[in-house]
């Protein structure tokens, strides 16, 4: 998983909460794997709704 601001379109690492480069909020950004994961372990919808938002 990793950060990513659409202002400055750079990723980050996921410890950041702001972008150290504008302060905006960073968009949690996961990897192709990691979604096949998230979705084969999670039934409901509460985690893909999270993405979603
Ligand atoms: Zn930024």
């Amino acid at each position: 998983m990793k950060k990513y601001c659409d202002k400055c379109q750079k990723e980050y690492k996921p410890e950041l909460k702001k972008c150290p480069d504008c302060g905006g909020k960073l968009k949690v950004k996961y990897t192709e794997e990691e979604l096949c994961k998230i979705q084969k372990q999670n039934d409901d919808f509460t985690v893909i709704n999270t993405l979603l938002m």
